[in-house]
């Protein structure tokens, strides 16, 4: 019977875009939810995936990693379907539940500040419920879900942040593999995705596609980019300037913190302070507790190494900070309006004597991005309610720590799984349209958007 075998995946989110991923996979009367993130640039509902093509409650809910473009909008979907279970693995149960807190925390604020009528999304109560609902596994444990007949999936080590996991989905007559987020190369702390094994039989591949329209040349070596970066900041703090490093709050600040940390024990850096910013801090408690996940010659160094950043929303604050010269880890790492790393270079860019250093993805729409590509002179604004003010920093740069896979590494993947489907996420459309064109090697390839199914065969 056709119905047997035939399975659909819906996107809810994350198709043609880096955006709230969120994928729906039915088959046999079935429903399994991956990841349900919100969508980093936009505000209120419109963060939120597609949630009105669900009309029932799924199965059951599998969540890759803790960065909340992937599970974000987890309590509002616990709250829409309560009951509903979800799967993860250890570290990302523990991490999920303090960036969900946070998300609460935000939305609070932004609602408070700028009155949108629908923040907070959820409340603490609903992060409370949802996470009552999860289960955390370890990798490579397969597990049974609940689904009949006999349906399992399993976590991979994805590479890309502590717990992150591909998700390998042992489903009747079809097998799906979803990379989540991948980092194929050893970082500072973590050391890349486990390796896919021969002869692994996959029906359907659904893989991230990130750096699809970053071509190779411009993708440097992690060493080279550690070191170009040590030395920018060692030429802006021997010049008594800072040097500011937006970072995401999970994955880069943990990893740019025991760079400079090393760095500065190697004499590389000069022995400034360094401070990092609130919930990169609470994640790096768990970088800590979970030691056995990372690299077995990581030295993770003891958080009170470094300083914390205060108020900086308050100007004085900020600029006092900035007065001597030191090193800041400060999220958001796009600098998204209003965030520490924001608020800081509100302060910096006044002066020509800091640094500015971009380390991880920029979406084109954000502040970060319009401040790396600005001309000298510019007026900005670095939050909403606050005056713009001319840039005379010109000593911004970026630099490519990313944590994840440049496309030849993507297109191994592809290579090495040879599956009979390959479905392309999580990917600006231009990056997106390079891997449908280049790496699909003969597999049924498909680049569905938000809202769109692809019908699946065996
Ligand atoms: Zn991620
Ligand atoms: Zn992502």
């Amino acid at each position: 019977m056709e119905g047997d075998t035939a399975i659909s995946f819906t996107v809810l989110g994350g198709g043609g875009e880096v955006g709230a991923n969120c994928f729906q996979l039915c088959f046999g009367g079935h429903q399994i939810i991956i990841d349900a993130g919100t969508h980093p640039k936009k505000e209120g509902r419109d963060a939120l995936p597609e949630f009105s093509l669900l009309n029932r409650a799924p199965d059951v809910a599998l969540i890759s990693h803790a960065h909340v473009d992937h599970c974000g909008s987890l309590p509002y979907l616990v709250r829409q379907f309560p009951g509903v279970k979800t799967h993860v693995t250890t570290p990302t149960f523990r991490i999920m539940d303090r960036m969900l807190h946070n998300s609460v925390a935000v939305m609070t604020t932004i609602a408070r500040e700028r009155g949108i009528a629908d923040y907070p999304l959820y409340e603490h109560e609903d992060v409370g419920y949802a996470m009552r609902g999860v289960k955390g596994h370890a990798y490579n444990a397969p597990f049974r879900l609940p689904i009949e007949p006999f349906a399992e999936a399993e976590f991979r080590m994805g590479g890309h942040v502590l717990g992150s996991a591909s998700i390998l989905l042992k489903l009747p007559g079809h097998t799906v593999y979803y990379t989540g987020d991948i980092c194929d190369t050893p970082q500072e702390l973590l050391g890349g995705m486990q390796p896919i094994e021969d002869g692994l039989e996959v029906d359907t591949l659904v893989i991230e596609s990130t750096h699809g329209a970053t071509e190779e040349a411009r993708v440097k070596t992690y060493p080279s980019e550690v070191e170009r970066l040590g030395e920018s900041i060692a030429r802006v703090v021997r010049g008594g300037g800072t040097a500011l490093v937006p970072s995401f709050a999970l994955g880069r600040t943990q990893e740019v913190l025991n760079i400079i940390a090393r760095l500065q024990d190697t004499g590389k850096i000069p022995d400034v302070p360094v401070y990092a910013s609130g919930l990169g801090r609470a994640i790096y408690e768990l970088y800590n507790r979970f030691e056995d996940y990372l690299l077995p010659n990581a030295h993770l160094q003891p958080l009170d190494r470094f300083g914390k950043i205060g108020n900086v929303w308050e100007p004085t604050i900020a600029a006092e900070l900035i007065s001597r010269p030191c090193i800041i880890v400060a999220t958001s790492g796009m600098m998204l309006e209003n965030t520490p790393s924001a608020m800081i270079a509100q302060e910096m860019v006044k002066q020509n004597h800091h640094g500015i250093f971009f380390v991880g993805y920029l979406d084109h729409e954000t502040l970060g991005y319009k401040l790396l590509h600005s001309e000298p002179g510019a007026s900005m604004s670095f939050g909403l309610g606050r005056e713009p003010v001319e840039v005379k920093l010109q000593n911004i740069d970026r630099f490519h720590l990313s944590a994840h896979a440049p496309r030849a590494a993507l297109t191994r993947v592809i290579e090495k799984i040879k599956p009979k489907n390959v479905i392309y996420v999580h990917g600006d459309p231009d990056a997106i349209a390079w891997m449908q064109q280049h790496t699909a090697n003969g597999c049924r390839s498909y680049a569905p958007v938000i809202g769109q199914t692809v019908t699946l065969g065996a």
